[in-house]
């Protein structure tokens, strides 16, 4: 009775789904200030019962990655998601992110993780900046191969970051851009439709906002 949290066993009316949990695990880690939630730091954040969130998943850790977040103590995170993140950040602050700014989010691993692969900070930049330079041409479907196209339409996230960094972290066409004026969302748009031949190349590739892009008439 002297617990005024929310149990998900006492849920009247519409049910709890997944995607209420895992935001709710998203929230409890940004209030706690941490990308890194145990279940012990969850249950003083969180607005649900542990016990029930990992029974929901399967397990504790599961819940946590499917939100996104570090596992305490996970080691052998893939280099993708370490190089995800990083991602993340350099768009969200427009620039190359600080080794500090891995403790909150937009960031989702903390700097633990990258010092267990990389060492430093410096050495994890590095071996970044070379998976994204790296070339990856992605072969089309055979649907995409048979309206003519060389390769797949969705960039892959090297490409977006590639194209993204190239523009400065802007949209082309207003200048907005997260780092000047937060909540600002960018994406990577075909300068020449894809439906009208336009192929997924660095060149044909274009940073846009959300307005602008939503905006642009024949995006498909
Ligand atoms: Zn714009």
């Amino acid at each position: 009775m002297n617990d005024p949290r929310f149990r998900l066993e006492r849920v009247q009316g519409a049910p709890v789904s997944n995607k209420d949990i895992l935001s709710d695990i998203q929230r409890a880690a940004s209030l706690a200030g941490t990308t890194v939630i145990s279940q012990r730091l969850y249950s003083e954040f969180g607005q649900f019962d542990p016990t029930t969130v990992s029974r929901r998943f399967g397990t504790w850790n599961k819940a946590v990655v499917a939100a996104g977040l570090e596992i305490a103590n996970e080691i052998n995170i893939p280099d993708e998601r370490l190089f995800e993140n990083i991602m993340r950040l350099w768009e969200y602050y427009g620039r190359q992110p600080r080794r500090a700014e891995l403790a909150r989010p937009p960031s989702r691993i903390s700097q633990g993780a990258y010092r267990r692969r990389f060492h430093s900070w410096m050495d994890a930049l590095a071996g970044f900046v070379a998976y994204a330079n790296a070339q990856d041409i992605r072969p089309p479907s055979l649907v995409e191969a048979a309206s003519g196209h060389q390769v797949g339409r969705d960039p892959s996230l090297r490409q977006r970051f590639r194209v993204m960094k190239r523009d400065n972290f802007a949209c082309c066409a207003c200048g907005a851009s997260p780092a000047l004026r937060p909540g600002v969302s960018l994406h990577v748009d075909h300068v020449r439709a894809w439906s009208l031949g336009g192929e997924t190349t660095d060149e044909n590739l274009q940073t846009l906002c959300d307005a602008c892009n939503l905006g642009k008439g024949n995006v498909l």
